[in-house]
């Protein structure tokens, strides 16, 4: 049985942390894009100069570039039993991009961790990362009430999508999510 997962959450939701040890108890990869995009940043490769804008300003890599970096990820060995995405797809773009790369049955299960937009923001302005700008900080967040929410909405009547509260402490967080994924993954759509 394969474990195919997207992980949701405003950026500050935790969502980077809760994903890392997600990813190891299943067994599976952690595919993060905003961690090959920094990847690329830092390895000043043409996708990196070109990411490294568009990240600044809390905007987001377009639908075309992601699809590319997303498709040649997944096909490699390690993500053939299974993956965990954290960040993508972030707009209906891309969850139809998934769907024409990967048939229509593309994932197993889709999980928002949900923090309110209050205390996020907050969280990240402490966190002090270099592209953690008031600015790009509520861009960040307005695009994701813009782009994000339609696709959890994609996945709401499909009956493929978990809310998880992400309030609590790390430990805290990361029991209810497994109780979440576990009781979802053992009575699958249509089962
Ligand atoms: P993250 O670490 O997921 O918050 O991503 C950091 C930044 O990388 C985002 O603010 C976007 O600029 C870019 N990025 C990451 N994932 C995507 C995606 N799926 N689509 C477009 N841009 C992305």
């Amino acid at each position: 049985m394969s474990t195919r997962l997207f992980v949701f959450g405003r950026q500050g939701a935790g969502k980077g942390t809760q994903c890392v040890r997600l990813a190891q108890h299943y067994g599976i990869p952690h595919i993060s894009t905003g961690d090959m995009l920094r990847g690329a940043v830092a390895e000043g490769t043409e996708l990196g100069l070109k990411a490294k804008v568009l990240m600044d300003a809390g905007d987001l890599v377009p639908d075309e570039v992601m699809e590319g970096i997303v498709v040649e990820r997944l096909a490699k060995p390690d993500a053939q039993a299974g993956w965990l995405l954290d960040g993508y797809p972030r707009t209906l773009g891309q969850v139809e991009a998934m769907e024409r790369n990967l048939g229509e049955d593309f994932v197993d299960l889709a999980v928002n961790l949900d923090v309110p937009v209050e205390i996020v923001t907050e969280r990240m302005m402490s966190r002090g990362r270099e592209d953690d700008t008031e600015e790009a900080i509520r861009r960040r967040l307005e695009l994701y009430e813009e782009q994000t929410a339609p696709v959890l909405a994609f996945f709401e009547p499909r009956d493929q999508l978990v809310t998880v509260d992400g309030v609590g402490t790390e430990d805290e967080v990361f029991e209810r999510l497994v109780k979440v994924i576990d009781a979802a993954l053992a009575d699958p759509v249509g089962a």
